[in-house]
C-alpha cells in the first residue's frame, strides 16, 4: 500500500479485525454487483469507498426522474444515461483507484455464469425474480457466497447464502416459485432510505466475507420494518427438495 493509500484507509484499518491485512484483502477482491438502483446504489458507493480493487457493475436500465429519489448513485443530470455509466462516475470520482467493469446489458445465461466464476462474493441488488433466480442458480454452480437484499414500502430483508458451504440455504429454498404478477416499487411504492439501508448491511456483509471477519448473516434472513423501526431475524435452513441446490 502507497501513503495516499494508508491514509484513505486509515480509519478502516486500525480496526482490530480489518488490520492491514483485511484491507489488503479487499483491494485484490473482485465484487460483481447485479443491479445499480435503491440497494446498488449504496452497496457500490461503500464498496468503492472502503477500497474494494474491482467492482464489475452490471445493469440494462437508464436513469429516469422518478429514480433518484431513491438511487443515489446518480444525478439529475444523468438521466436518460445508461445506469452503469452513470454509476461508473460517481464511483470514480468517490475513489479513482477502484478498477470498475461496467456491464451494461442483460447478461445472458454463459455470461452470467463466467462473471459470478470471477467474484469473489456477489451482492444481488436487482428487482425482479428472474434476475433473482439466475443469479442465484449461477452462485450455486460456481459455489460463491451471495449477499442479497431487498426493500419495498416501508420494508427491507437482507441475508448471505454462503454457498461455498455445503449445507448453505439459498435463495430459491427460502421463495421456490416466481410469484408471477411481481409488484415493485413503480407500483407498491418505497421509502427513499429503506433500500439505503439494506444496501449499506449488504455493503457489510460483502466486506466480512471479503476480509474474512465476524459473523455473517449466513442462516440468518434479517427483516427491516421501518415503520415501526424493528428488525427480526429469522433463521433459514437450506431445504432438500430445493430445485436448485436440493440433494432429491
Ligand atoms: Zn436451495
Amino acid at each position: 500500500m502507497n501513503d495516499e493509500q494508508l491514509q484513505r484507509y486509515s480509519r478502516q484499518m486500525l480496526l482490530a479485525q480489518v488490520g492491514p491485512e483485511g484491507q489488503q484483502k479487499l483491494l485484490d477482491a473482485r465484487v460483481l454487483i447485479i443491479g445499480l438502483g435503491g440497494l446498488g446504489s449504496p452497496l457500490a458507493m461503500y464498496l468503492a469507498a472502503a477500497g474494494v480493487g474491482h467492482l464489475v457493475i452490471a445493469d440494462y436500465d437508464q436513469v429516469d426522474l422518478s429514480n433518484l429519489q431513491r438511487q443515489i448513485i446518480h444525478r439529475t443530470r444523468d438521466i436518460g444515461r445508461n445506469k452503469t455509466e452513470s454509476a461508473r462516475d460517481t464511483l470514480q470520482a468517490l475513489n479513482p483507484e477502484v478498477k470498475i467493469t461496467a456491464l451494461n446489458k442483460r447478461l445472458a445465461e454463459d455470461e452470467l455464469a463466467h462473471e459470478v466464476r470471477q467474484a469473489d462474493v456477489v451482492a444481488d441488488a436487482s428487482d425482479n425474480f428472474a434476475a433473482r433466480f439466475a443469479l442465484n442458480a449461477a452462485c450455486v454452480r460456481a459455489k460463491k457466497p451471495l449477499v442479497s437484499g431487498a426493500a419495498i414500502r416501508m420494508e427491507g430483508q437482507v441475508t448471505v447464502f454462503d454457498l461455498r458451504r455445503a449445507g448453505s440455504a439459498c435463495y430459491r429454498c427460502l421463495y421456490r416459485d416466481d410469484p408471477g404478477a411481481e409488484e415493485g416499487c413503480a407500483a407498491l411504492g418505497v421509502l427513499a432510505p429503506v433500500p439505503g439501508v439494506i444496501g449499506a448491511v449488504q455493503a457489510v456483509e460483502v466486506i466480512k466475507l471479503l476480509a474474512g471477519i465476524g459473523e455473517t448473516l449466513a442462516g440468518r434472513l434479517l427483516l427491516l420494518d421501518a415503520l415501526s423501526m424493528e428488525w427480526r431475524t429469522v433463521k433459514l435452513h437450506k431445504d432438500p427438495a430445493c430445485p436448485v441446490c436440493g440433494t432429491c
